[in-house]
């Protein structure tokens, strides 16, 4: 199939993207990498009359650390996030290039870019997990000047966030630091969406894997393809827990017992359960380990 007729526009600058989704209204779309939004054209899921192609615009492609964490920038592909090996960026997030390898296929890695996955706010998509994660803050530009919303008041359900029409997401910024930290997933075909994805944290108190007898101080557990959002699993009970592989079989108990995921054609509620409790014992057992 190909999409409906629309009117196609290219910004170098982002007041100038801002300015013309102004004049353009809500059936404007900015288009970045294209991965979403196209075959969402092409299959008539998405209509826009007009899209706003931001890729020219220089600067906006960056990982950058700094005394208040790191930031990275909206058009950076999963690719470059992926190939990242630079230690400042990565001390501390480490986990950003490892879970980049989940996205897609690297046609889609290399065109589709952080900004436009945490734009369309697929609740199974690995950026978003991980913006939820590790708490992080998504920057947008839009006629009044920029403003910066915590991720947790950004996604509002499927495909769809608190970001106005005329918004555009600039920057990503992470806060936090995860040393000990991991991705995992399972989907039918490599390269599909995940059918059950599980980001999780661990803190250790110290860098490099548990020592013997060592507690976990906290665990956070985020799970993908259960819901229309990154779901948060309650996991009070396990401060305090050994550092341990029976804890970890019991984060996955925990988060199993907490969600009620959907059915479709990947699986019903009970087959996303178990594959929850699975990936969040294993994501455990990797980020305990993580360096
Ligand atoms: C076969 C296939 C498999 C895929 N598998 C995965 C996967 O496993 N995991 C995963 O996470 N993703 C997957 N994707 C999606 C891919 O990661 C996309 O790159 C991503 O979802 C959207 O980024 P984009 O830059 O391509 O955005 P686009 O497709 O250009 O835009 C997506 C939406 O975001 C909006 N938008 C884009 N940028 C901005 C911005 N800066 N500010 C405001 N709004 C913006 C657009 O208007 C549009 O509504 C897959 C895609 C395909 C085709």
């Amino acid at each position: 199939m190909k999409p409906a007729p629309f009117s196609y526009y290219r910004t170098r600058s982002v007041p100038e993207t801002v300015a013309r989704l102004a004049e353009l209204g809500d059936g404007a779309k900015i288009l970045a990498g294209g991965q979403s939004l196209v075959p969402m054209m092409n299959f008539r899921l998405a209509r826009p009359d007009a899209l706003v192609d931001v890729t020219r615009i220089p600067g906006l492609e960056y990982l950058r650390a700094g005394p208040d964490g790191l930031r990275i920038g909206a058009l950076t592909r999963h690719r470059t996030v992926e190939l990242c090996r630079d230690p400042v960026v990565l001390d501390g997030f480490g986990l950003l290039p490892r879970a980049a390898r989940w996205i897609g296929h690297y046609p889609i890695r290399a065109r589709g870019t952080f900004g436009g996955s945490i734009a369309h706010a697929d609740p199974a998509a690995e950026w978003c997990l991980l913006a939820v994660l590790l708490e992080a803050n998504v920057v947008l530009a839009g006629p009044a000047g920029a403003r910066t919303v915590p991720v947790s008041d950004f996604f509002e359900g499927f495909y769809t966030t608190t970001a106005e029409p005329d918004e555009m997401i600039t920057e990503l910024h992470f806060p936090r630091a995860a040393r000990h930290a991991a991705l995992t997933e399972f989907a039918q075909r490599q390269g599909d969406f995940a059918v059950v994805a599980a980001a999780v944290s661990v803190d250790l108190g110290v860098a490099g894997p548990p020592r013997p007898g060592a507690a976990c101080r906290s665990v956070r557990v985020v799970l993908g393809g259960v819901g229309p959002l990154p779901f948060v699993v309650d996991t009070g009970a396990l401060g305090g827990q050994p550092a341990a592989a029976a804890t970890w079989r019991a984060a996955g108990e925990l988060a199993a017992a907490q969600i009620d995921p959907p059915a479709d054609g990947h699986g019903g509620p009970a087959y996303r359960r178990r594959l929850a409790a699975t990936l969040v014992e294993r994501a455990l057992t990797e980020a305990a380990a993580a360096p």
